[in-house]
């Protein structure tokens, strides 16, 4: 089973992708930990492109590629072998966040990031994709606080940035009810993973 976590910066995507992986070891499966950009070795060397240098280092259409680049190498590397072999592999983000902030947030066609998806990943989607939501306000100061500290090229966006992706996440949520959950992300860590397990029940059958 193939499962990714998204949503916005501090939704506590992290935090909930490990405690999911102890979950589902507990229930005797085989799980495999991983995040995007990054994963493999090729696209964690595509990650510190991405993240480095000034706010102008690439434009969109260049970091478009990049994210797609590192995805298939993600997938031939990491992904597809441990679904091969029966592991669940649960990462912390995937194609929804491409859509979310290259095509959402920052304007590139839809249709673009899913051709591009198409070339280098043959289009394969999670079985399950849980996008941890918070209230605007919440994930707006969550956000501020982390763009703050952040030392990524990617620190310096505006609250109507991060408007734009929890608008298009909100949106791939309604438009595919059956792989796209959105999961309240607010309150104690502990009942956020409470929700995310009950509602992954179906997968364990
Ligand atoms: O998930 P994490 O916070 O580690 O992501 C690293 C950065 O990359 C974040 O600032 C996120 O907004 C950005 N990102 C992006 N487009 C993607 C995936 C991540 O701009 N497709």
């Amino acid at each position: 089973r193939f499962i990714t976590l998204e949503g916005g910066e501090g939704a506590g995507k992290s935090t909930q992708l490990r405690a999911l992986a102890t979950y589902l070891r507990g229930q005797g499966k085989e799980v495999v930990e991983t995040r995007e950009p990054g994963g493999s070795e090729g696209a964690e060397a595509i990650r510190t492109l991405l993240l480095t240098g000034d706010a102008g280092r690439w434009g969109p259409r260049a970091e478009a590629l990049l994210f797609a680049a590192a995805r298939a190498d993600h997938l031939e590397k990491r992904i597809v072998p441990a679904l091969d072999a029966g592991q669940w592999v649960l990462s912390d983000r995937f194609i929804d966040s491409s859509r979310a902030y290259q095509s959402g947030a920052s304007g590139l066609a839809d249709d673009d990031i899913m051709t591009l998806h198409r070339i280098g990943s043959q289009g394969l989607l999670p079985d399950r994709t849980y996008i941890l939501a918070l209230p605007q306000d919440e994930a707006l100061d969550r956000a501020r606080w982390r763009d703050q500290g952040a030392s990524d090229r990617f620190g310096a966006r505006d609250a109507a940035y991060h408007r734009r992706v929890a608008d298009a996440f909100a949106a791939y949520a309604a438009e595919d009810t059956v792989r796209v959950r959105m999961i309240d992300a607010s309150g104690a860590p502990d009942a956020v993973t409470a929700r995310l397990i009950a509602d992954l029940a179906d997968l364990l059958s």
